[in-house]
């Protein structure tokens, strides 16, 4: 196994760094935003558009691949890289987060950073409707078909040896923002025990990252941090529950990376732009998140500050609006991707209002265009000593 990471250059008024993470199939500059191919494709884009977007690496899902078609199928077809044919590093999760929030939080409609709170207490019986854990593992219904199914440690471990990962995760419990702090803290200790076997029952060829839970409690994220970094992990991921709030996530990161040591740390699943200069300024190499494909199959699609956003929200305009009808411009006159350079707003808004898959294919390209040439500029900007410039620009 070839992994490394070298850190090139610390910022020098935060804790941003930018790296290269070395695997045996290419490197990836860091900071990072990991492109998620949840079940082996960037939704609406093929590997050949990833590469023509300079993708440097991409992350699949070990819960659908498992369940859809199945990762021995996969390992039979050469691992997710033969099977979708990008030969670039490829990361997995360990599935622990669909088999517990799937369902589970779809139910009650709870995102990551739990901003939406359903109304009552009946997370008990949503839980054990569609996931239920023991100090064995998590027994869940898939969401396809309603089968029931079982995951271990040691069987995530296996599943993403099938799969093929050149950077794969721990197997964890993701607990939820509802959770309160005895249930966390019971979590949390089968979290490391787990984090252990992960070890234990680890594909040699793969470089495993530990994940500290601990939710939004203090005391639990600082032993989790303290446990985790203290394992022979290629890097360190920070997932679950992340508070309640944007300033809650900011602080959890702000109590747990002081105490890491200098191997790469992911945040799973967070992609908001606000977000990306937060949690790089305090430290995290890479990220992932469905978002920039998510938001634009909802009519999303990014611009840059420089070139005026709605009022709402000013990453974003809304291509459905009226206002984008007969607009001839691009979707931003300061992006330079495939769709930007040949297609207008109005070309666009039609695709979308009429249904055509290419709305899809388009809108994609450019939203991912945009998250990683944004993660291009940071990456400069730490290099040139200009991130907190560069932040500021971009957020106030
Ligand atoms: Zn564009």
């Amino acid at each position: 196994m070839t992994f490394e990471f070298k850190i090139i250059k610390n910022d020098l008024r935060s804790r941003a760094r930018t790296g290269l993470i070395k695997t045996s199939h290419g490197n990836i500059q860091t900071p990072y935003f990991v492109p998620v191919a949840t079940s082996a494709t960037v939704r609406a884009l093929d590997s050949q558009d990833l590469e023509d977007l300079g993708a440097q690496c991409t992350l699949a899902n070990t819960y659908h691949l498992h369940l859809r078609p199945g990762d021995k199928l996969i390992q039979r077809m050469g691992g997710v890289r033969g099977f979708m044919d990008f030969d670039k590093p490829i990361f997995t999760d360990s599935g622990g987060f669909q088999a517990f929030s799937l369902g589970y939080g779809r139910e009650h409609n709870i995102n990551k950073l739990g901003n939406i709170f359903p109304e009552g207490k009946k997370t008990k019986e949503a839980e054990e409707k569609f996931a239920f854990v023991d100090d064995d593992g998590v027994k869940f219904v898939s969401i396809y078909d309603g089968i029931k199914h079982f995951m271990s440690p040691k069987d995530s471990m296996e599943i993403q040896s099938n799969l093929g990962a050149d950077i794969i995760m721990a197997f964890d419990e993701c607990t939820s923002p509802l959770h309160d702090y005895d249930y966390t803290k019971k979590a949390l200790e089968r979290t490391h025990r787990w984090a252990k076997q992960s070890l234990e029952y680890k594909d040699p060829k793969q470089a495993l990252y530990g994940i500290i839970q601990g939710g939004w409690f203090k005391d639990l994220r600082l032993l989790s941090a303290e446990f985790i970094n203290s394992l022979s992990f290629e890097g360190i991921a920070i997932g679950g529950s992340l508070g309640k709030s944007k300033k809650d996530m900011h602080k959890i990161l702000d109590w747990v990376i002081p105490l890491l040591d200098k191997r790469p740390r992911h945040l799973l699943g967070i992609g908001d732009i606000d977000d990306i200069f937060e949690c790089v300024e305090r430290g995290i190499d890479t990220f992932d998140c469905v978002q920039p494909t998510r938001i634009a199959r909802r009519a999303s699609l990014y611009i840059r500050p420089e070139s005026g956003g709605c009022p709402k929200n000013k990453f974003r305009i809304n291509i459905k609006a009226a206002a984008n009808k007969e607009d001839q411009n691009p979707i931003d006159q300061n992006c330079d991707c495939p769709t930007c350079r040949r297609y207008s707003r109005a070309y666009l808004r039609h695709l979308y209002i009429v249904n055509e898959l290419t709305y899809f294919r388009i809108a994609s390209i450019h939203n991912m265009h945009y998250m990683l040439r944004l993660m291009s500029d940071i990456r400069k900007s730490i290099m040139n000593n200009t991130f907190s410039e560069l932040k500021k620009k971009w957020l106030d």
